[in-house]
């Protein structure tokens, strides 16, 4: 018997490995090697490959290989007593209550009957990502599930802890901000002159931190936007440059005499 580091949960089940170190309980070793990739003794940070489930206690060096049997990759067992509760741990049953359905051969014909026999649904995005297994996954109603999805989880004081942003352009939900940021930075455009403008006061600095700040779904959409908003440049070779645009008409005046020979005609209002 021994406390987990990771979950402090008391449990019998420990693993061993190499280093000999019995700290993390089966449940959160899986979670950490399925979800995260993540192969490292919490304690030493050595990379374990293969790692022993165990109610005893023994050392690693003076394990009887010929005895160790395999239950998953890299993962061993000794008894009997320890198979059978991984098995039950492993176990893709309903959760929930009176339901006397057997266990699920996977987590897609067990979403099924959720939806099915329950009308209960599980967030994909949250799955993903959350370092939990899918037997702690939440289970949601339709309107729960739709709540979920639009406005995000609140807690018992009705404040925000979390919700999914969603791109308008692909019409796709983030688990956060960060890799929503990353996913607008990587595949939409935003306008740096707009930018620099948010940016020179400090008030404005904090709109455009929460992710308020305009972005287009293409460069020809930032285009319009530019020509709309700010100043810029028409001649075929910054066209081509793309992004040549500037937030003051003076700013454009000396470009166009310094890089295309041209001068502002005020009658005409047209660059000659
Ligand atoms: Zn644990
Ligand atoms: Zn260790
Ligand atoms: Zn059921
Ligand atoms: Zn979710
Ligand atoms: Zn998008
Ligand atoms: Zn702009
Ligand atoms: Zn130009």
């Amino acid at each position: 018997m021994g406390e987990c580091l990771l979950c402090l949960e008391h449990t019998h089940l420990l693993l061993l490995g190499k280093c000999d170190h019995y700290c993390v309980c089966y449940k959160c070793a899986l979670k950490m090697r399925l979800k995260m990739n993540n192969k490292k003794c919490p304690v030493c940070k050595e990379h374990l490959d293969e790692i022993l489930v165990t109610s005893g206690k023994q050392r690693w060096a003076e394990l009887d290989v010929n005895l160790l049997q395999i239950y998953s990759e890299g993962v061993f067992y000794l008894e009997e007593s320890v198979k059978a509760e991984l098995d039950t741990l492993n176990a893709l049953r309903c959760r929930i209550i009176h339901c006397q359905h057997p266990p699920f051969n996977n987590v897609a014909s067990l979403k099924r009957h959720y939806k099915e026999e329950h009308q209960k649904f599980t967030c994909e995005i949250c799955s993903e990502h959350k370092a939990e297994l899918f037997q702690e996954t939440k289970l949601y109603s339709q309107s729960q599930f739709d709540r979920h999805l639009l406005r995000g989880d609140l807690d018992e004081d009705g404040n925000l802890i979390m919700y999914h942003p969603h791109c308008k352009f692909c019409n796709q939900y983030f688990y956060n901000t960060d890799l929503f940021s990353t996913h607008l930075a990587k595949d939409h455009f935003s306008c740096h002159v707009c930018k620099d403008i948010r940016l020179a006061s400090p008030e404005n600095k904090k709109k455009y931190e929460n992710l308020q700040y305009t972005y287009f779904s293409s460069y020809q959409s930032l285009t319009i936007h530019f020509r709309r908003t700010h100043f810029f440049c028409e001649e075929k070779e910054c066209i081509d440059k793309t992004f040549v645009v500037f937030q003051h008409i003076q700013q454009l005046e000396s470009h166009m005499a310094r890089q295309h020979g041209s001068y502002y005609d005020k009658q005409s209002q047209k660059f000659k």
